[in-house]
């Protein structure tokens, strides 16, 4: 799933009833909001299947301005646009919603890039340096720090011994190398579906 990490994105940006709404989105290709709502509750409906009717009405099923809500905050965040038709019988508008694929994209490859950067400064910092910690596990103290302090720990007055970081730095280095299969993978799904979007609403 090319989106895995969209949702830990997107609600850090926004909040959970948001990554829900995207994610019928990207599922639906173009959608009003109020089909949104239904699907969204038969979602819950099927979560809450084996419930009694007197306990139905305390199902908590999604309100129609809460996914309107949604809406515009992904609209804010150029995640998602709209295209606007009056309806011929009410006169009112009709609001249909698609994912803006380039800036989903986009918003996944800053944030892997991001991760990516961390991981290899964390990285340098354990190759670089060799830590020193008590038997109690106390804060580590990079080797200069121990020294100074004649490597005795200020917490506990136990004595300071070199950390052994090759567990830290394998996890590290295996982690960096997952995320970088991910950048390159990743990101050819996500122009397969986008292209497939673009197709799929120029039929229209
Ligand atoms: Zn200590």
């Amino acid at each position: 799933m090319p989106f895995s990490q969209l949702n830990d994105i997107i609600i850090k940006l926004t909040d959970e009833t948001t990554v829900k709404v995207l994610n019928v989105l990207l599922d639906q290709k173009e959608i009003i909001d109020e089909e949104i709502v239904n699907i969204l509750n038969e979602e819950i409906e099927r979560a809450y299947e084996a419930i009694n009717e007197d306990e139905e009405q305390r199902i908590p099923r999604i309100a129609l301005k809460e996914v309107r809500k949604s809406l515009y905050k992904l609209n804010e965040r150029s995640l998602a646009r709209y295209r606007r038709v009056r309806d011929k019988e009410t006169g009112y508008f009709v609001y249909f919603w698609t994912p803006i694929w380039e800036r989903i994209r986009d918003l996944i490859i800053s944030r892997r890039k991001l991760s990516m950067k961390k991981l290899r400064q964390r990285l340098d910092y354990e190759q670089r340096n060799l830590l020193y910690v008590c038997d109690e596990g106390h804060t580590p103290v990079t080797f200069s720090d121990a020294f100074e302090l004649g490597f005795i720990c200020t917490t506990c007055g136990k004595e300071l011994s070199q950390k052994d970081n090759t567990k830290t730095i394998h996890f590290l280095e295996q982690k960096i190398k997952v995320l970088d299969e991910e950048l390159k993978t990743g990101l050819e799904e996500l122009d397969d579906i986008a292209e497939l979007m673009e197709k799929s609403i120029q039929k229209k």
